[in-house]
């Protein structure tokens, strides 16, 4: 495997490092402090070919490798880690599955729109009693003619209530348990769709998360993605990929954490010299640095796997394991750096910190990510 970037990687990186700092960065406080969805910057990115990063050429997208877009999620979430996890659910857990899993009609038709991010992507998986244990959901889908009929509560779903396709699971067959389980593109403005409540959070506030809720919702059969029954592979193997992106989540946030702490204890003056001078300020920015870089890596690793076309569970659970530890670690010792200032909502470092929480909970805990790991050591 080479570390290194070619050429185009460089480039991509660059270009959409410039734009997120240009126009990501300096409204993230705003959209924070004021639950907005990043819909602005959505429209620039799709321009951009983000969006439909991971899309093929053929059907509008870029068609990237896994190692360029897990740098464009970096690069965003240094930003904004809200508008991050929101380009990591429309392309991970939204486009690839259906790159992955769908039929050619269902390309032709949801492809296009996601990568010109027309609609935004959402994932529908956790249900209130069903989270770690997804295989417990209790969302049925009935045939019923040229439709199924869906009927339940999906929990805690990233851009809930902006998103206009849906991935989402259901139970087409209790007897056979996670193998009766079946997973549905659905559209927002499908009779019997209805957004619940909006989560109040401790952190990624412009993503928003809500409640999905299905009424007896019409779903067409022609929007079954893959077979009947093959609903929790799907779900398993698109996490899988989705791991990549909530690490390169992580790793952009403990980026911008070290990034913040470099630049502040440079300027801080404490005892008649910049706080930088003193070894227990770089000793702490030594080991951000290293924990940054190793993430990275790690992430670059797993990107790098799934582009060979390799099994990635363990590697893509190493490098959210670690990942997002370690952005929970840089952002708390940011904010040691920063002292009191760090404490307050007039800099960056306390959102990082807020945001930097989540990375160990969503798309598989850490604990779940240590199961995973000791799985595949111990088959
Ligand atoms: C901000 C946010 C965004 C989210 N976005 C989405 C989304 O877009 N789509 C979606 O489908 N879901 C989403 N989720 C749901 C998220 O994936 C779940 O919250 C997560 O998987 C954990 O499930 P849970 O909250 O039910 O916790 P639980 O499963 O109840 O777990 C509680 C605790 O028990 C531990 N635990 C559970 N089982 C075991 C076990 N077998 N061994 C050891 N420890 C265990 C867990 O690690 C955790 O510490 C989101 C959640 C949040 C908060």
């Amino acid at each position: 495997m080479i570390l290194e970037l070619n050429e185009q990687q460089r480039m991509i990186r660059n270009m959409v490092r410039e734009f997120a700092e240009k126009d990501i960065k300096p409204r993230a406080a705003e959209l924070d402090e004021k639950n907005i969805f990043p819909w602005d910057s959505l429209k620039k990115m799709a321009q951009l070919g983000i969006l439909g990063a991971l899309i093929p050429q053929e059907y509008g997208g870029a068609g990237l490798d896994n190692v360029t877009y897990s740098m464009m999620v970096e690069e965003i979430s240094r930003a904004c880690a809200s508008t991050g996890v929101v380009t990591s659910v429309h392309n991970s857990l939204t486009a690839w599955p259906i790159i992955h899993y769908g039929n050619e009609d269902q390309k032709k038709k949801y492809l296009p729109i996601l990568a010109r991010g027309e609609k935004i992507g959402a994932f529908g998986g956790t249900e209130p009693n069903a989270g770690t244990d997804l295989g417990a959901m209790q969302t049925t889908a009935e045939l019923d003619g040229d439709n199924y009929i869906l009927n339940g509560t999906k929990t805690f779903i990233t851009s809930g209530p902006e998103a206009g396709i849906i991935i989402a699971f259901a139970v087409t067959n209790k007897e056979l348990g996670t193998k009766g389980i079946s997973a549905f593109i659905v559209e927002n403005d499908f009779e019997g769709y209805k957004i619940g409540g909006i989560f109040d959070k401790l952190g990624i506030n412009a993503s928003l998360q809500s409640e999905l809720i299905f009424e007896n919702m019409v779903v067409p059969k022609e929007n079954l993605l893959g077979k009947e029954g093959e609903g929790y592979k799907i779900a398993l193997s698109t996490l899988d990929g989705g791991r990549i992106g909530i690490a390169a989540q992580a790793v952009g946030i403990a980026q911008a954490a070290l990034d913040e702490s470099i630049e502040y204890s440079k300027n801080r003056q404490q005892f008649g010299r910049p706080i930088a001078k003193f070894q227990a300020i770089q000793w702490m920015i030594a080991e951000m640095a290293t924990k940054v870089e190793a993430a990275r890596f790690l992430v670059r690793y797993a990107a790098y796997q799934k582009d060979q076309g390799n099994r990635i569970s363990k590697e893509a659970a190493m490098a959210k394991l670690f990942a997002s530890e370690a952005a929970s670690w840089c952002a708390d010792r940011a904010i040691q750096i920063f002292g009191g200032y760090g404490y307050t909502k007039e800099y960056p470092v306390e959102r990082l910190y807020r945001d930097a929480r989540i990375t160990q909970i969503y798309e598989g805990t850490s604990e779940v990510m240590k199961m995973v790991i000791a799985g595949s050591l111990l088959r």
